[in-house]
Order: C-alpha cells, then sequence, then structure tokens
C-alpha cells in the first residue's frame, strides 16, 4: 500500500491558498502531482479539489456547519455556544477547529500521525452512510480525523467536508499542472488532457492515463452510460455576428427553452444526464420511453433540450414551469401528465459504436435525421434551416420568438463536437430588451426592385425637444404594392397597422408629402411617422447625432397612433446602454 503524510497535502493547500496567480498554481501543483504519482494513489487528487469523487459523481458529503459545531465541540470538549460566537467573529470552521486542535496538542502531545488513505478513508465513508444513526456515526468519523490531525490538517478537513477549501484549483489549473508535471510539450497536450477530462469527467482516470503518457491519453474515449461534458454556445448580439463566427451557410435552429439532456442507449439501457452531469433517468421515464420507440439504433449518445408544454394548449412553457420535474423523486406519473415535455434532439455524438465527435456537424445532422422519428409533441429532431441570408435568418429569428421560444442558435456546418465553450462552433442569439419608437426623419429611395420607393430610413429619438438620429432601418416593411392590396387609397396607412403590415409603396407615399429637402436620393422628411424598431444592439457612432446607432434595426410596426412626443427619450436609449454593458 502507498502511503503519504496528509500533511504533505497541507503544505500544497497552504502554497496554493498564498498565490492568485495562475502559473504558480499550476506550478505547485504540478511538483505535487509528480510526488502523488510516487507515493500515492491516483484517487487522491480529487482531494485537490475537495473532493472524493469524480466531478460526474453528485454524492456529497451532506455536512451541515452546524454538525460540524457539534463535532468540534465534542472532539474538543467545548462548549457549542463558544464555538458559535467565534464563528460568528471569524467565519471560517475551518480556522477554528484549527485553533482548538492546535491547542490540544500542546496539551497532549497526541501521537501518531493522519495519514492521507485514513483522510480518503473517512471521507468517502461519511459520503455513503445513510439511514438511521447515519448523523453519529458520520460524527464519529469526523471526530476521529479531528483527534489526531494537526492544527493545519484540522482546518483543512473541516474545509474540505463543508466543500469550501478556498485553495481556488479550478479544473484547468489542475489540467494544465498534468500536463507541465508529465509531458514536455506541454502545449498540444493541454488540448488532449482537456479533451479526456472533457470525456470522463474524472480526474483519478486522466491521471493514471497522464502518468503512462499521450497514448493512453488518446485511449479515453467516449462511451454510452456515463455522463461527458457538454458543448456550450457563445452569445452573439446580432446575426452579422453569428454568421462571422459560423461561417456561411450555417445551420439556424430554435432554441428551445428547457434544459440540456444528454441521452444515451447501450445495449437496452437508456441513460439521461442534464449538463450538470446528474443522471436523470428516473425522473424522465416519459423520454426514456419515447426514445426507445422512436430512435433506432443499438446504442447512441443524443444532445437534446427537453421542452415542456401546457398539456391543454399544446403550448411550449417556459423553462421555470417545469424545472420542478427535474429534482422531483417521487409523483412521477402524475407529474409526468400534469408536466409533460418534448425531446427536441439537436446533435448526435456517438453511434452504433462509433464516436462522431469528429464528424462535421451537417453529417451528424444528417445521421440524426435518420435515426430519430419525429413523433408529435413527443420527440423530434430540432427545427432548422440552412441559409447564408441574413434576412432568411433572421426571420427564422423571429418566426422562433413568435411561438414563444427563446431565440436561435447558429451552428457551424463543419466544426466538431467540442465540449466546453468554443468561439464560432454554435453561437446563440435571443432579444434582449424589445422595441424602441422612433420618428422618421429622412429617407434615401431603393433601386432595382425597390426603385420609386423610399425604402431605408432614418430614424430618431428625442432629446427634450431635439431630434437625434440613431440609425438607418430599412428591414420589416413588406414588398407588396399597393396594387396587390385590396384597399389601396390614401387612407391606407391608417389601417395597416393590423395583421398585414405596412408596404414599402405605402410608406413612400406617407413621407413623400412630408418631404423637406432632396439631395439625390436622400430625403429629408418632416418628423410625423412614427415607427416600432426591433434592434439586436446599440452601439457607440459617431455617425448619427445621438452617438449610438442600433444594429440590425427592423421596423415591426407602423404606429399612426403615436405622434413625436411619444418616441423613445435619449436617456432611455443610454439606460437600455448601461444594462446590456452590465449584462455582458
Ligand atoms: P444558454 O443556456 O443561454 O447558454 O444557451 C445554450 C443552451 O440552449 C444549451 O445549453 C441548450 O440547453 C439550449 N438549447 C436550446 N435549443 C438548442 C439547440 N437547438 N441547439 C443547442 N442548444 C440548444
Amino acid at each position: 500500500m502507498r502511503e503519504m503524510f496528509y500533511s504533505e497535502f497541507v503544505e500544497v493547500y497552504e502554497k496554493l491558498y498564498g498565490t492568485s496567480k495562475r502559473l504558480e498554481k499550476e506550478a505547485i501543483l504540478a511538483e505535487f502531482l509528480n510526488k502523488l504519482e510516487k507515493k500515492g494513489d491516483s484517487e487522491w487528487i480529487y482531494l485537490l479539489r475537495g473532493k472524493v469523487f469524480p466531478d460526474y459523481d453528485e454524492r456529497e458529503f451532506g455536512i451541515s456547519g452546524q454538525l460540524v459545531i457539534k463535532t468540534i465541540a465534542s472532539a474538543f470538549g467545548i462548549k457549542e455556544e463558544q464555538i458559535l460566537s467565534m464563528y460568528r467573529e471569524i467565519g471560517d470552521l475551518g480556522e477554528i477547529a484549527e485553533e482548538f486542535s492546535g491547542k490540544k496538542r500542546q496539551a497532549k502531545l497526541f501521537g501518531g500521525r493522519l495519514t492521507v488513505s485514513k483522510v480518503f478513508g473517512n471521507l468517502r465513508k461519511i459520503v455513503d452512510i445513510e439511514g438511521k444513526g447515519a448523523v453519529g456515526k458520520k460524527v464519529e468519523l469526523i471526530a476521529e480525523l479531528l483527534g489526531i490531525a494537526e492544527s493545519g490538517e484540522a482546518k483543512y478537513i473541516v474545509r474540505t467536508l463543508l466543500s469550501d477549501l478556498r485553495v481556488g484549483v479550478a479544473d484547468g489549473i489542475l489540467r494544465d499542472a498534468l500536463a507541465s508535471a508529465f509531458f514536455e510539450d506541454r502545449v498540444e497536450v493541454k488540448e488532449l488532457i482537456g479533451r479526456a477530462y472533457d470525456i470522463c469527467n474524472d480526474f483519478a482516470e486522466v491521471f493514471e492515463a497522464a502518468k503512462k503518457g499521450r497514448k493512453e491519453l488518446e485511449k479515453i474515449e467516449i462511451v454510452p452510460g456515463k455522463p461527458m461534458n457538454v458543448m456550450l454556445a457563445v452569445k452573439v448580439d446580432d446575426i452579422g455576428e453569428a454568421f462571422e463566427a459560423c461561417g456561411k451557410p450555417a445551420a439556424i435552429e430554435h432554441k428551445y427553452d428547457g434544459f440540456r439532456v444528454m441521452i444515451s442507449k447501450k445495449k437496452e439501457e437508456i441513460k439521461l444526464f442534464t449538463r450538470r452531469l446528474e443522471n436523470v433517468t428516473k425522473q424522465f421515464p416519459d423520454v426514456v420511453e419515447a426514445v426507445k420507440k422512436n430512435v433506432k439504433g443499438e446504442s447512441f449518445i443524443l444532445d437534446s433540450e427537453v421542452v415542456g408544454f401546457n398539456p391543454g394548449t399544446k403550448k411550449y412553457l417556459p423553462f421555470e414551469a417545469i424545472s420542478q420535474r427535474i429534482k422531483r423523486k417521487y409523483d412521477i406519473d402524475k407529474l409526468k401528465k400534469e408536466l409533460p415535455v418534448e425531446v427536441n434532439v439537436f446533435d448526435v455524438i456517438y453511434y452504433n459504436g462509433k464516436n462522431l465527435m469528429s464528424s462535421p456537424f451537417r453529417e451528424r445532422r444528417k445521421i440524426l435525421e435518420r435515426i430519430v422519428k419525429n413523433a408529435e409533441l413527443k420527440i423530434r429532431s430540432a427545427r432548422q434551416i440552412i441559409t447564408d441570408s441574413e434576412d432568411k435568418a433572421m426571420e427564422f429569428y423571429q418566426e422562433a420568438l413568435k411561438i414563444g421560444e427563446e431565440g436561435i442558435m447558429v451552428k457551424n456546418l463543419d466544426a466538431p463536437y467540442q465540449q466546453g465553450r468554443r468561439v464560432g462552433f454554435m453561437v446563440k442569439l435571443k432579444p434582449v430588451a424589445n422595441d424602441f419608437d422612433l420618428v422618421i426623419v429622412g429617407a434615401e429611395y431603393g433601386s432595382g426592385k425597390r426603385a420609386g420607393w423610399l425604402t431605408s430610413y432614418i430614424v430618431a429619438c428625442r432629446d427634450n425637444d431635439k431630434l437625434l438620429e440613431i440609425g438607418k432601418v430599412s428591414s420589416g416593411l413588406k414588398e407588396k404594392s399597393p396594387a396587390d392590396r385590396k384597399s389601396a387609397g390614401p387612407e391606407i396607412p391608417h389601417k395597416i397597422s393590423g395583421k398585414e403590415g405596412t408596404s414599402y409603396d405605402e410608406m413612400t407615399k406617407l413621407l413623400k408629402i412630408l418631404i423637406k429637402e432632396e439631395e439625390g436620393k436622400i430625403v429629408k422628411v418632416k418628423p410625423e411617422i412614427v415607427v416600432s424598431v426591433t434592434y439586436q444592439n446599440i452601439q457607440k457612432s459617431p455617425s448619427y447625432s445621438s452617438g449610438y446607432a442600433l444594429r440590425f434595426p427592423r421596423i415591426t410596426r407602423y404606429r399612426p397612433d403615436r405622434s413625436v412626443k411619444d418616441i423613445a427619450s435619449l436617456s432611455e436609449i443610454e439606460r437600455e446602454v448601461g444594462k446590456r454593458g452590465r449584462k455582458r
């Protein structure tokens, strides 16, 4: 049996605590990992992050601060009230344990040293104890450790139990430390280690492989039945940015407002994992059933969004409405009727023994469409279009919003499936504050099909009684000419704020009578026509007198019921800019 003293861990905890510099932390850890390789068990690596199980394992110590107070009291023969009042002052039970165990050692000169295997063993037992008398047994196991612990050791045992280690070992730092501990060509290996960790979520497994070399790291592969980290999306502010990130054409999908579920099937067993790697199979027998009936294949891993809908109206519900199903472990049959869900499958990562992660998304999607049979309100492939047109994308976006979705996801058709947040593989676009009412102060004649019409409009907000330009909007109106409409005529504009929407021709008629100045294709008009304008983003801009420009503005309605007095003020716009700045 390999052996190490727990004090060696404490030494490294203290060093890590002493610096906030990432590279220093990495070096401290790398040195320690070399030591751990020689003297320790791979699983002890979990202790560096205050754990005793792999990250995907949801089991917890289940120790409250109150229980720790009780244990310290009984281990050191002190009154609970005394500990509580110290706690109010210091705010760290670890330090309190440290202080008492230091005093005790001086008094008793305790023999024996705490080994890592003792600490690790007791901590695991604490997690596993359940049922009657569990609390008493947990207290005994902690007290036993505190009884042997030296002061610094007591501090870190308590902090570990309270999941508050405070040494700052994020998984990224530990990955990098593994690379620098065992490899020369760190940069490349960091990627490999990152990949291995994303797949197995188990630092002991990655440590074990890293010790042996690259080949072993490469062998770590996704397998159905185990949770894995998912690919995450980067936020963009507008469609243009989405295409810039993902290339053209790109796949565009509805962004469903549900929760992420990785569905895995191995032999006949189907398992469901959340994005946080929790196993939720028991909570969703309806999803399991839908997958069993409608997805072909011996083994697979699918990525999906599970969305709730109202069983009466069949309308999608926001995530909050069904979130209780994730946690609930009883009354599942009742819940599944009251809060039914639909599975929207958007990716396939593994199929019949083959890892598809490095296949381009367009191929994965083809497989997906082949294997998932759409069954209404049960399971389906995510709604998708492939386009290089910003207008089409915008239309799809508006449609998604109209039926209550959160927005859209834009995906690079050539990208592999890579876990974590990767720029340029998949981006999300959601609406931010909706629209402003603005007044049209100028316009420009169109060309080609739109020649003769005023087709782009300079819009303005107000600053007291001054009007300040804030952008140019040319989309949102209808192409149809009045000849195609039944009720053509000068009074039309007042009727068309309804279902059909205003056409360019109608808007031209409205504006022409308001023209003040004309220069080439550009006109200035009396500020009378108010429109509601949605946009994706507001940017600072020297091009407009307000100092701001709306990005991707779009007219949603002509507002004959509003006057220039009703339009958005500069301070409202600035407030919105401030809000967005904070959100990011
Ligand atoms: P967010 O939660 O805002 O970071 O947005 C990303 C999340 O949107 C993903 O983690 C999924 O849970 C969810 N989502 C909804 N629809 C899709 C889709 N079609 N493709 C990918 N993710 C989606």
